[in-house]
């Protein structure tokens, strides 16, 4: 690194030695310091690796005390060393040996000691990642890494990481068409790198092209195509009037503040501040040994606590817990610790110190995904400090009635320490609106707006306000008559909430009485019980490749099996449509490395890397077959473009039949993502039992924009006339074989666009079960004539906005008022 402080020395066999010349020596940026190495050069024993002017450091820095540290994770560990003496130079300091003969000792210094078969590979690999090594992929190469036995490093222009720490790959600050170098060492190099190398050649982005980074709430769609991001761009972030000398003054009564939505709805209520929670740590220590203990125990204390924790959540919340799980073991935070509890500090300030480093490093890089992993870190120091000082995990923390809670910046365990009974909505000066605190409070249903600024300090305690995280703006005192109002409309929107709710559980017909099947897109167990209760009636998607992303292995065919059972069970006997496994393209699997791809989207993915891979599709067709009872489920392939690959996958059910002995036949239908597959609807329909058609997807290959791409996102919308023309001739397809066409992609969560998909001859919609007691709703004030009327002038648009306009002033008529 450029402050030339500190080198890590790799032996041939793997084992790793960090010198650490004095304690926060990263601060003087390389003065005194002259490297004699770069990074990624082969050294021989007596090689000068770095000079120092010893004089200058000790002026300088904190200390001169220089750790020497075998890595953890390595493989090896000291056996034995000269404590408490002088050493002279080319004097053996210490011996070290791998791990599992450390115990039995006598193994020779380092670089002599290669262990039998290790061996280093260095392949250099392009990143392909949108966003480049930001947290989420950060997490899924120590994740894929966990299996194998040997360190892996990622080096990037002179930046050198170990691949085991998230904080270490996100601080890279990789970007897009970077060239990484991926080194690793160990019998199982090779098939390490593949697994890294994968990681970094996919395109494992958000498939919202949402900015979220590490959680990808389970119960949440993809937010389809046509569904716009529910976060609005940033906007201004203040619109308080400053003082002369910048501080703004205090909001006006009937003021409002701008900030940026986190998470939409609104709230009437009285301010409640939260003041910032700073613990105090002292700098002293009681001892290494003591400190080091000391730091082991809290973070054992917090790590139990956030395993209970995972234990209890879902969706959102449980994926935060877990990237807090994974910070908390992260190895650079660990090392960084250590080595500044070994200049005699105690270890709440190393802890503090290494976690704010960290915070440092990633604010630097400049990107605002990296920033918002800023709060997850502090969350963290924070935990681990109150372990350390005995305090119990955060009691829930009491509020008045429909408080609105202000705060500069809230981290995810404050938030879930707050009484959420009395919590009506949330205001912050800071952070934004992808920031894990952001999703909580979405994934919570409480309102947010974020990035406020400096106008929000000044608002007192008891203020009543309106926050309308919907329009993006914080009312401060707007008045009893508009409180009263917005209560009121509050009121009747849960009022209205809770009889959707109840009546979605009926069949849905239009108004006129055609029937209209409402079913939900599924991705886990727990996604099919909230399908149950939010009335579908059935499941139109089961995303399998659930069961196999973030795993080591693939699940084998009694896990499959298991697993859909489950869902079948949690569906009480609906219909549950099954896809087959859709990976490759922009999910990608670390242990089914796909040959490199230049264009991923347009490669090996879907129906296509099934049968690339038969011997998998095989075990899974017969986990689906042998689900009770036969009939339960059916069969969907993805990405179909030709009619020859349903005959295939066809050909292989009826073997898996014969193999699992079932007599009942199964239903075969094709997702409609493609415009090739649009465009032979009625030869597909000659061997497909049913259509759903992928709006998603179709959107994406018909546009030509990557459903991914965060400054097409706008542009991206499934209702572009375009897309329309390709399902209204699928569906007449479909109507000319008797064929059932379902709409399975985003755009079936998408209330406004149902009267034009139902106008078009589509008569099942799948969509997210939170959505379908409104879908339902709508449905059922609809006429077939209105919405033929409406598809018909939708075809005629010659454009996306057009067509939406349409659509939103169509269900703004059938709606029921919501404003009072
Ligand atoms: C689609 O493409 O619309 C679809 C439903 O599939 P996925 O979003 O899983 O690619
Ligand atoms: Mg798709």
């Amino acid at each position: 690194p450029q402050s030339r402080h500190a080198v890590t020395l790799r032996t041939a066999a793997g084992a790793e030695i960090l010198m650490h010349i004095g304690i926060d020596t990263v601060g003087l940026a390389g003065q005194g310091f002259e490297a004699h190495v770069s990074v990624g050069r082969k050294v021989a024993a007596g090689e000068r690796l770095i000079t120092f002017d010893l004089d200058l450091i000790a002026r300088r820095a904190k200390s001169l005390l220089t750790p020497i540290l075998v890595m953890q994770g390595c493989g090896f560990a000291v056996v034995s060393s000269s404590d408490s003496r002088e050493i002279a130079a080319g004097e053996r300091l210490m011996e070290i040996a791998p791990s599992a003969a450390a115990a039995g000792g006598g193994m020779d210094g380092p670089g002599s000691g290669a262990a039998p078969g290790a061996s280093e590979e260095v392949r250099r690999v392009r990143v392909a990642l949108e966003h480049g090594i930001h947290a989420r992929p950060a997490a899924q190469i120590v994740s894929a890494l966990k299996g194998f036995a040997g360190e892996v490093h990622l080096a990037v222009q002179g930046r050198n990481a170990n691949a085991r720490s998230t904080v270490a790959l996100m601080k890279l600050g990789a970007r897009k068409g970077d060239e990484v170098e991926v080194r690793a060492a160990g019998r199982d190099a090779r098939a390490a790198i593949d697994a890294a190398a994968g990681i970094l050649a996919g395109v494992h982005e958000e498939s919202s092209g949402s900015a979220r980074a590490v959680p990808r709430p389970s119960a949440a769609e993809p937010a389809g195509l046509g569904q716009k991001h529910p976060s609005a761009p940033a906007s201004k972030p203040v619109s308080v009037p400053a003082t002369a000398a910048g501080v703004p003054v205090e909001p006006e009564s009937g003021a409002a503040l701008r900030g940026v939505i986190a998470s939409r709805g609104l709230a009437a209520g009285q301010a409640v501040r939260l003041a910032a929670r700073e613990i105090e740590v002292t700098r002293t220590g009681a001892g290494v040994s003591h400190e080091t203990q000391q730091l082991a125990g809290a973070r054992a204390q917090v790590r139990l606590r956030l395993q209970a924790a995972r234990t209890a959540a879902s969706g959102a919340a449980r994926e935060i817990v877990e990237a807090h799980l994974e910070l908390l073991d992260d190895p650079e935070l660990t090392e960084k610790s250590l080595a500044v509890i070994a200049g005699g500090t105690s270890a709440a300030y190393a802890w503090r110190q290494a976690v704010r480093e960290s915070m440092e490093a990633l604010r630097a890089l400049g990107d605002a995904r990296m920033a918002e992993r800023v709060d997850d870190l502090l969350d963290l120091e924070s935990q681990v400090l109150l372990a350390m000082s005995g305090t119990a995990a955060a009691a829930i923390q009491r509020l008045p009635p429909d408080a609105i809670v202000l705060a500069e910046e809230l981290l995810p365990s404050q938030l879930v320490a707050l009484d959420a009974a009395r919590l009506a909505g949330i205001g912050l000066a800071a952070g934004g609106a992808t920031s894990h605190v952001s999703i909580l409070a979405a994934a919570m249903g409480i309102p947010a707006l974020v990035a406020i600024g400096p106008g929000l300090r000044r608002i007192a305690d008891g203020t009543a306000l309106l926050l309308d995280a919907e329009a993006g703006l914080l009312h401060v005192d707007p008045g009893a008559e508009r409180l009263a109002a917005t209560r009121r409309q509050l009121e009747l929107r849960s009022a209205r909430r809770a009889a959707e709710r109840e009546a979605a559980q009926r069949d849905c017909y239009t108004a006129d009485r055609v029937r209209i099947e409402v079913l939900a897109n599924v991705g886990s167990l727990a996604d099919a019980q909230a399908a149950a209760r939010n009335g579908a009636e059935g499941c139109g998607l089961l995303r399998t490749e659930f069961l196999f992303l973030e795993r080591e292995t693939a699940p084998s065919e009694a896990e499959q099996h298991a697993e859909y059972q489950r869902i079948a069970d949690a569906l009480a006997g609906r219909p549950l449509t099954v896809r087959t496994l859709d990976i490759g393209g922009d999910k990608p699997i670390p242990y089914l490395p796909l040959p490199a791809e230049e264009n991923p989207a347009l490669g090996l993915r879907g129906v296509r890397t099934s049968l690339w891979r038969p011997d998998l599709l095989r075990q899974q067709l017969r986990a689906i077959l042998g689900v009770r009872p036969h009939g339960q489920c059916r069969i969907l392939l993805p990405m179909i473009t030709d009619v020859t690959e349903i005959s295939s996958v066809r050909a292989m059910i009826e073997e898996a039949r014969a193999e699992v002995g079932r007599h009942e036949p199964v239903e075969l239908g094709v997702m409609i993502e493609t415009p090739a597959s649009a465009l032979m609807a009625d030869a597909i329909a000659a061997e497909a039992d049913f259509f759903s058609i992928g709006t998603n997807d179709l959107t994406q290959y018909t546009l030509a924009m990557d459903r991914g791409h965060p400054e097409l996102a706008a542009r991206l919308d499934a209702l572009h006339p375009a897309v329309l023309r390709l399902i209204a001739r699928t569906a007449q397809a479909a109507q000319a074989r008797q064929r059932a066409v379902a709409v399975c992609g985003g755009l079936a969560s998408d209330p406004v666009a149902a009267p034009i998909l139902i106008g078009l001859g589509v008569h099942e919609l799948s969509a997210v079960p939170s959505v379908i007691p409104r879908l339902k709703a709508l449905i059922r004030r609809l006429t077939l004539a209105e919405c033929a009327a409406a598809a018909r002038q939708a075809l005629e648009q010659s454009s996306a906005e057009a067509v939406r306009a349409i659509a939103v002033s169509l269900a703004a008529c059938v709606s029921e008022p919501e404003s009072v």
